[in-house]
């Protein structure tokens, strides 16, 4: 590790965060010590650091806003990049957009409104970046993300770049190639539509106000913790077991939407897994339904999360 660490400071590719946690990395506040934290001050510095570390061995995760994601509270023996700080946020020609990967979505609904291009309202609530959209296919109200992607260009782990389309993509619910090979997402182009930036603030707005309704926002929380089953509300298959408002230690289900799993105060990564599991033990057991999640579990032992 320390050998990466004098290469990113000698070559000047960014910033670097030694003693994070994913409880301050994350919208759940849970997790554990992250030995590195890098962030790559361009698209340039991070294809320079991984050209170096892609092959010493050490994990990388790439970290969004981690909006999605429940870490374990065992330090994380490897490197967390974060694309928060590049240079270069987005650029667009008439109505097709380029976003990097560490921008947030919401802000870019809020961007875009102001030139009268519209069409991505739906993200307006999802509070991720543009990598962490597209690796989830991130959606709400009917809309996904692969619904006005044109294509992206990632990564992948042995090093070679390429641009992929929005059917190379492979988009499903809540899934995608990237996810699937582990490619990193560098930049994404999207198509968006002329409306009126007045049209849109109402929107956003409208559904703002939809979420406050349903979604306990005011916590610490992740999004949905488990894929809707074909035909099935995940909430509602927990609530039929009688899971709305459980808990064990500081994690609970939230009572205004059972399938939001809350950390109260300080909840420990083992509790939220615990309930997480009893949930879905529940949910096979009444209904015969596996429950997926649609969290990424982050660095615990397999043998957990059985
Ligand atoms: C209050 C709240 C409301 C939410 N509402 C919705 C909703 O309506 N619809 C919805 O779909 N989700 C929702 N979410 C979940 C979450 O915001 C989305 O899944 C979002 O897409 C995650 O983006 P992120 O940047 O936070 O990714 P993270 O949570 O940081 O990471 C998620 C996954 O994406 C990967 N990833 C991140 N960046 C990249 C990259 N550049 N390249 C490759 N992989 C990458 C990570 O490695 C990880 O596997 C909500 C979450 C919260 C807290």
């Amino acid at each position: 590790m320390k050998n990466i660490i004098n290469y990113i400071i000698v070559n000047n590719l960014g910033d670097i965060q030694l003693n994070k946690t994913f409880k301050e990395l994350t919208t759940l506040k849970i997790g554990g010590k992250i030995e590195l934290v890098f962030l790559p001050n361009s698209i340039h510095s991070f294809l320079k650091f991984y050209d170096y570390a892609k092959d010493l061995n050490i994990p990388i995760f790439i970290l969004g806003s981690g909006s999605n994601v429940l870490a374990s509270d065992e330090k994380y023996l490897g490197i967390v990049v974060s694309f928060n700080n590049l240079d270069i946020k987005y650029f667009f020609v008439q109505n097709v957009v380029t976003v990097y990967a560490g921008y947030k979505v919401a802000k870019l609904v809020s961007d875009m409104a102001r030139h009268n291009l519209g069409g991505i309202e739906f993200l307006f609530g999802i509070p991720g970046t543009m990598g962490g959209v597209v690796a989830m296919n991130a959606g709400a109200y009917g809309k996904q993300i692969s619904d006005i992607l044109i294509g992206a260009v990632c990564l992948d782990r042995a090093g070679s770049i390429k641009y992929y389309t929005n059917k190379e993509l492979q988009f499903g619910y809540r899934s995608s190639l990237v996810r699937i090979k582990d490619l990193i997402v560098l930049w994404a182009i999207i198509k968006l539509e002329n409306k009126s930036k007045d049209i849109i603030n109402k929107e956003t707005k409208e559904l703002i106000v939809k979420r406050k309704t349903t979604q306990p926002l005011n916590t610490r929380n992740a999004g949905c913790a488990f894929k809707n089953p074909k035909g099935y509300y995940a909430w509602s298959l927990i609530d039929g077991v009688g899971m709305r408002g459980a808990q064990i230690g500081e994690a609970k289900i939230s009572k205004k939407h059972p399938n939001f799993f809350i950390n109260e105060r300080n909840a420990k990564a083992e509790d939220m897994l615990k309930l997480l599991k009893l949930t879905r033990n529940k949910v096979l057991e009444k209904y015969n339904i596996n429950l997926i999640y649609e969290w990424v579990l982050l660095n615990f032992h397999e043998n957990l999360l059985m």
